[in-house]
């Protein structure tokens, strides 16, 4: 297999690669004497497609034009700006557009969803996350059992055995059915921030459905990048930011997914604003409080249009090429990316993310031997964009919107020369 690791064989994927044009489309950044980066950080913060600017100047110029008439008058008009995002955005998902909306910010939306949905009785309260859950889910989360008069200790951790780096779903299967009367959520994050594991979101669901618990899901990191099938899967509700994958710029608007099931049910305890009231009377301003139906029933207040421009420049790109090609790429990609990482003959480095694909998204996380931060510093300073997280793993994501095989063929030429 030895001839797959040249240039000229990484070229050629390229070549034969049918959605490589979309890298055009994508501003890419370059050093003081104009060569490209490598860039392998989508799943932090995405690269800005070149035609948002226009879409953002488009509503500056409305709204410069027409001031408030751009609420009715605007070329996209302001009043249901987010209603031109939900049949993409829920298609990038596997949703029902009923199911999905987009709206504030992503630690926003799980508090606000777990208004709804995270039900403490005096017996069953706890909530269960993986144990290296993003931060911020996990504050949110601790806050929340305070919030209803419990502890932080009330949080149930689903671990990796011992010596793996990975989750087992049979560990998860264990504590729901020994713990499971206690447990009244599951919050769990559909592809692993740290590792790049992509979890059974189907398989969570009917273990925590099969005693009573609700099931929620954070996609940071998977929308955009695999297909988490929401719909299907039966997850109770999910949430995801914008600016990772789905390209939207930094600290961009987020997406909600409320399941069907729970679409019409108007008891649901909720927070309420003029925006989750019905459209129709909003305007009237003097109706009780009249609650839409499907996840449009949980936004609060009008929308900031700058941002869901950003939003609908990205996702017309993701709805012009689609997800079923995007994956097919992203498969190839880092199926390559890995084979040339495990050709390189070192102990230093190892490769934590599952090697099954259908087990991961685009990310390949390396353990770093030592926790030689050093590695992570020489790879930037020769414009290899990666991150590094503690305690001893760089991050890499070949992004199938606009890296390309070359891209990952040069990056571990270089790595390979660091070690
Ligand atoms: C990126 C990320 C966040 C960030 O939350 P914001 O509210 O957008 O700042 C939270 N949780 C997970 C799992 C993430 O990957």
């Amino acid at each position: 297999m030895k001839f797959k690791n040249t240039l000229a064989f990484s070229k050629q994927l390229d070549k034969e690669d049918k959605i490589s044009y979309l890298r055009e489309k994508f501003h890419i950044p370059k050093d003081q004497h104009g060569d490209e980066w490598l860039y392998f950080t989508g799943n932090s913060l995405g690269l800005q497609p070149k035609s948002t600017k226009e879409y953002i100047n488009q509503e500056l110029e409305d709204w410069a034009n027409l001031g408030v008439e751009g609420h009715f008058e605007a070329k996209h008009p302001w009043l249901n700006y987010h209603e031109y995002l939900t049949d993409k955005m829920a298609k990038i998902v596997g949703a029902k557009p009923i199911e999905v909306v987009v709206m504030n910010t992503l630690t926003t939306n799980l508090h606000l969803l777990m208004v709804s949905f995270y039900r403490p009785t005096k017996t069953k309260y706890k909530i269960v996350i993986e144990s290296d859950a993003f931060p911020s889910d996990r504050y949110a989360v601790e806050s929340q059992l305070k919030f209803h008069g419990f502890s932080k200790e009330d949080v149930i951790e689903w671990k990796p055995k011992k010596g793996s780096a990975l989750l087992d779903i049979e560990d998860l299967e264990t504590i729901v059915k020994e713990q499971g009367n206690e447990i009244a959520l599951l919050l769990i994050g559909g592809v692993n921030y740290y590792t790049g594991q992509f979890l059974n979101l189907k398989r969570i669901t009917e273990i925590g459905h099969s005693k009573d618990c609700v099931v929620g899901i954070d996609l940071a990191h998977g929308a955009g990048n695999v297909q988490p099938n929401l719909h299907d899967s039966g997850v109770d509700f999910a949430a995801w930011c914008t600016y990772k994958y789905l390209n939207s710029g930094p600290g961009s608007l987020a997406g909600i997914f409320v399941h069907e099931k729970h679409s019409k049910n108007k008891d649901l305890p909720r927070f309420a604003g003029w925006w989750n009231h019905n459209k129709a009377t909003r305007f009237n301003m003097r109706q009780p409080f009249d609650v839409m139906e499907g996840a449009e029933g949980w936004q609060l207040s009008n929308p900031p249009i700058l941002s869901m421009a950003a939003i609908k420049a990205s996702l017309d790109l993701f709805d012009k090429v689609g997800m079923d090609a995007l994956r097919e790429k992203s498969e190839k990609l880092t199926g390559y990316f890995e084979f040339l990482i495990n050709e390189i003959d070192s102990e230093d480095i190892k490769i934590i993310t599952p090697s099954n694909p259908k087990e991961r998204g685009c990310q390949l996380s390396i353990q770093v031997k030592n926790a030689d931060k050093n590695l992570h510093k020489q790879l930037t300073a020769q414009h290899i964009i990666t991150d590094w997280r503690e305690p001893d793993v760089i991050r890499c994501a070949p992004v199938p919107m606009y890296n390309s095989f070359e891209d990952v063929y040069q990056m571990v030429t270089i790595l390979q020369t660091l070690l």
